[in-house]
């Protein structure tokens, strides 16, 4: 049964909280570079479980198969760490007007969500080259963090990370951090970077900001297949909305670019 049980809930920052969870088969995952899962939250009086099929279109007609009303909640996440059948994810506090977010601030060691993934079959190689360029929001922070502990010491890189303000500052060597409550923002202050051609470049969080950095990257003669980009959540719309044109039109970018 691919349920998570929360053993530890730690508030790294005011807006961030990192949980580890133990659950069945996590200690036969392997890992991989940004290795992205699917929580699942329970709605009131309903389950987390959905199905122990691993073939995702199964999963998924499974999932699609329980009646909206009980059918829970899924989100995206990031494995900040999976170590000796532990996962460890960190989530943002954003607010109560999401179910992830509304979870992870009130969730208690002991606590049951169930997951889909990591799932080998959507791992990437992280990047080479000379420079390589990592810009995000918080919601990107723990893949960003992540994707940085497995440089080689000798490889040189930039880290962009957008955070509300220096409480939000977390222990990542190499960061170059964006203060949105001194006025700044992450587009603005990656684009004034000087980036060659050759650059290989990560980007995750808002999609209007991933949109932006993506085109700036590409204006600057990076190669489309050396741009791993992905729109982390949209602005007043849920996960559970429906992909506005932009959100297909990127779809389809992402992926002829997988087979430039
Ligand atoms: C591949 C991938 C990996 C991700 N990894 C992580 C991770 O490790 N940790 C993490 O915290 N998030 C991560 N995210 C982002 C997370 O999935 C979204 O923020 C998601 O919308 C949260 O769900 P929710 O139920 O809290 O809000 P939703 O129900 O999806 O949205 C409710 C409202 O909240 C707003 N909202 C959503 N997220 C934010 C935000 N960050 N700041 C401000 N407003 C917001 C929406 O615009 C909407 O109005 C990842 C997303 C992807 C696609």
């Amino acid at each position: 049964m691919s349920l998570l049980t929360v053993t530890r809930v730690e508030p790294l920052t005011p807006r961030m909280v990192r949980m580890t969870f133990t659950g069945e088969g996590l200690a036969d995952l392997g890992t991989w570079p940004d290795q992205q899962l699917k929580l699942l939250f329970p709605k009131p009086g309903g389950s987390a479980f959905v199905s122990d099929s691993r073939d995702v279109s199964a999963w998924y007609q499974d999932y699609l198969a329980i009646p909206e009303p009980s059918r829970p909640w899924m989100r995206s996440f990031t494995v900040r760490s999976l170590v000796d059948g532990v996962l460890t994810v960190d989530f943002v506090l954003h607010g109560d007007d999401g179910p992830a977010s509304r979870w992870a601030a009130t969730a208690q060691v002991g606590d049951v969500i169930g997951r889909f993934g990591p799932s080998p079959e959507y791992a990437r190689p992280l990047g080479t080259g000379d420079l390589l360029v990592f810009a995000g929001d918080e919601t990107a922070l723990p893949a960003i963090a992540s994707l940085l502990e497995l440089l080689p010491a000798s490889q040189r890189f930039r880290a962009f990370v957008e955070v509300e303000d220096p409480a939000e500052e977390q222990d990542v060597p190499g960061v170059r951090w964006v203060h949105r409550s001194a006025g700044e923002d992450l587009v603005s202050v990656v684009t004034a970077l000087d980036v060659p051609p050759s650059a290989w470049v990560w980007l995750g969080g808002e999609a209007s900001a991933v949109r932006a950095l993506r085109r700036h990257f590409a204006g600057l003669g990076v190669s489309k297949k050396d741009i791993e980009f992905s729109g982390y959540w949209r602005r007043s719309l849920t996960q559970d909305d429906a992909p506005t044109a932009e959100d297909l039109a990127e779809a389809q970018e992402r992926i002829a670019s997988l087979t430039e």
